[in-house]
């Protein structure tokens, strides 16, 4: 199956904490969006990876997504290696997306860091017509943009995405992962940075600040190092007020 949009991240829940308002709206407006995501997500304090699974399947169907996989690569394990690359080419070349989503070349979780350079050079690799592998469709693919998504650490984004119609299907698609997230106040499991009401708040915080950057309730950030962002229309700046 063809993709139009691909994100690619480190842990099961990655993408619907960074950029699944975006991909919600993507999928709305008809474009073909699935998910890579890259391991398991077994080094979580909280759930099991066939719980983590089984959330992933229900924030997928809550996002409209048209696939999910799972690379099966090791959590706390993520290296830029050929047979870690090699998983992500099979898949890449099997979906051939356009645009890639994917972890910010920077983060406090050392698999995010990993994930995006292991990631980047997947894709530069897969567009590599001799480069043959095992198992994957011999048909070169890169994809044409690849976008940071933001996690931990904070950047100065290239773009913010306007999330304010759907960001309530972003928190139900996060909500989704009940192993991990939004515990309630009597939860007998262990506690840890993400599973509080507070991350849960901080994150419709984070959302709601980069709205305001842009003039609308709500807002992804995004980096993008492509060089200039190709433009064919100024609409988005007729129809915009930030203030500045
Ligand atoms: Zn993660």
């Amino acid at each position: 199956m063809k993709l139009d949009v691909l994100a690619i991240a480190a842990h099961p829940d990655d993408v619907e904490l960074c950029c699944a308002g975006t991909l919600a709206a993507l999928a709305r407006s008809g474009k073909k969006v699935g998910v890579l995501d890259l391991t398991r997500g077994e080094m979580g304090t909280r759930g099991t990876p066939e719980l983590r699974l089984d959330e992933a399947r229900k924030a997928a169907d809550i996002l409209g997504l048209a696939v999910r996989e799972n690379a099966g690569l090791p959590d706390c394990g993520l290296e830029n290696t050929v047979p870690h690359r090699e998983v992500i080419i099979r898949f890449i070349r099997r979906f051939r997306p356009d645009i890639c989503f994917v972890n910010a070349p920077e983060d406090r979780h050392p698999d995010h860091r990993n994930a995006a350079q292991l990631t980047l050079d997947a894709l530069f690799y897969s567009g590599i017509t001799k480069l043959e592998v095992t198992g994957a469709d011999p048909e070169p693919w890169r994809p044409r943009h690849i976008l940071h998504f933001m996690q931990h650490w904070p950047f100065e984004p290239t773009f913010v995405f306007d999330i304010t119609d759907t960001i309530r299907i972003k928190e139900k698609a996060i909500r989704a992962f009940a192993s991990q997230f939004d515990a309630p106040e009597d939860d007998e499991g262990p506690q840890t940075y993400v599973s509080s009401k507070r991350f849960f708040e901080a994150l419709r915080g984070r959302a709601r600040e980069y709205g305001q950057q842009i003039g609308v309730d709500f807002g992804e950030p995004f980096l993008y190092y492509g060089g200039p962002v190709p433009l064919r229309s100024l609409d988005v700046l007729f129809s915009s007020r930030p203030e500045r």
